[in-house]
């Protein structure tokens, strides 16, 4: 079978290996003549940036790199490329690379033609009705990485650096107008980021799966995702140029993030804060997190969990199945199984607590969770106490 297509859900995908020379024609269909690609310093350094930007640049297209951003985003790295945008008389955003790159991209664009700080669009109430929609720039958006999805995702995750909160500014214009979905591109990702984040896309596709709210649709995207990582991650993570692997990974991802729009749970309401405040890489804090939130909601979603364990086809297609591949897929893949080995300590345990009751993906997780619930969770990850 070949693992090529032109999907139209939830947006303009390009899918296939070896498709990134189609860029220049993507932006001309956007009108696009002077892109800023957008990415993260440590791509900056690879040859996949030259190598898009020689495509770019033979078209006759003029382009010009902004990478001056952090892992975990924060509003002054918007600030810079809004700046760099502007300074280049750019016409639209090409964002190149995981999460952080990608979320950068797509707030630049939206905050290239706003007249209100950034966090008056955090996604909150109607929020989102005051962004002048014009001023929106187009935006590619090209993922390196199979896990956040955030390429077809309408919204960012930026760290206002005086809160220490991650804020989720949200605007149906920022998901991006096009979709370079290339695995090839995914390849020379380090086996333990390959692990973190294929993780992530899982939990994205598990909590849309076991949130409470009637979405059908989501609920069978989200249920196939799971299959594709638990065929596929461990064969992408053991030989990284297989495209293969790659290509299923990369689609599980934007099924994942196409399925959360159903809701997100537990995981990513603690994750969020452990990111805000520890620095800790997203997809990590969710793989460590994942069996001790799985065990917290058991009572209302062990019949689930036992239909996606059948699903997938797992040969012990109970919950205590599911959580066993969960423990050994983790350890096969060299992910901490506590927060402690990664250095996060048990005395921040009421501050989390608050802050993931705070959290939006708070509303999706399947069972109500006080502050005191999130608190000892994060006791007992930081312990390795997944039984409690
Ligand atoms: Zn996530």
């Amino acid at each position: 079978m070949q693992l090529k297509g032109n999907w139209n859900y939830p947006t303009a995908i390009r899918f296939g290996a070896g498709r990134a020379s189609e860029l220049p024609a993507m932006c001309a269909e956007l009108g696009i003549k002077r892109p800023l690609l957008v990415t993260d310093p440590g791509l900056a350094k690879l040859p996949m940036i030259p190598r898009l930007l020689d495509y770019l640049h033979s078209a006759g297209l003029v382009a010009s790199v902004f990478s001056d951003l952090r892992p975990n985003p924060v509003g002054r790295d918007v600030d810079a490329g809004v700046a760099a945008y502007h300074g280049g008389s750019h016409d639209g955003v090409i964002a190149v690379g995981g999460g952080s790159a990608l979320d950068v991209g797509k707030a630049i664009a939206l905050m290239v033609g706003q007249n209100r700080p950034l966090w008056d669009f955090e996604d909150v109430g109607d929020n989102w009705t005051r962004v002048n929609v014009a001023g929106v720039a187009p935006t590619i958006a090209v993922p390196t990485t199979a896990g956040t999805g955030s390429e077809v995702g309408r919204a960012s995750l930026i760290i206002d650096e005086n809160g220490h909160r991650k804020v989720i500014i949200f605007h149906p214009s920022m998901l991006p107008k096009l979709v370079l979905a290339d695995p090839e591109l995914t390849c020379g990702l380090p086996r333990h980021l390959t692990a973190a984040t294929g993780i992530d896309a899982f939990v994205h596709n598990l909590e849309a799966f076991c949130s409470p709210y009637y979405h059908p649709i989501a609920q069978g995207v989200a249920l196939e995702g799971m299959r594709l990582v638990h065929d596929w991650l461990e064969a992408a993570c053991d030989n990284g140029n297989n495209v293969e692997a790659r290509s299923h990974m990369l689609a599980a991802s934007i099924m994942g993030a196409t399925a959360f729009q159903k809701g997100l749970g537990g995981v990513h309401a603690l994750a969020h804060p452990i990111g805000a405040h520890f620095d800790t890489h997203h997809g990590l804090a969710n793989a460590i997190l994942l069996p001790y939130v799985l065990v917290k909601n058991r009572p209302a979603i062990e019949e689930r969990i036992e239909a996606a364990a059948r699903y997938i086809g797992l040969a012990d297609a109970s919950f205590d199945g599911f959580l066993n591949w969960i423990l050994q897929l983790r350890a096969k893949l060299g992910i901490a199984h506590s927060l402690a080995e990664i250095g996060i300590s048990r005395e921040h345990a009421a501050m989390i607590g608050h802050d993931a009751k705070q959290d939006p993906s708070d509303g999706g997780n399947p069972l109500p969770l006080s502050a005191d619930d999130y608190a000892a969770i994060f006791l007992a990850a930081c312990e390795g106490n997944v039984h409690g």
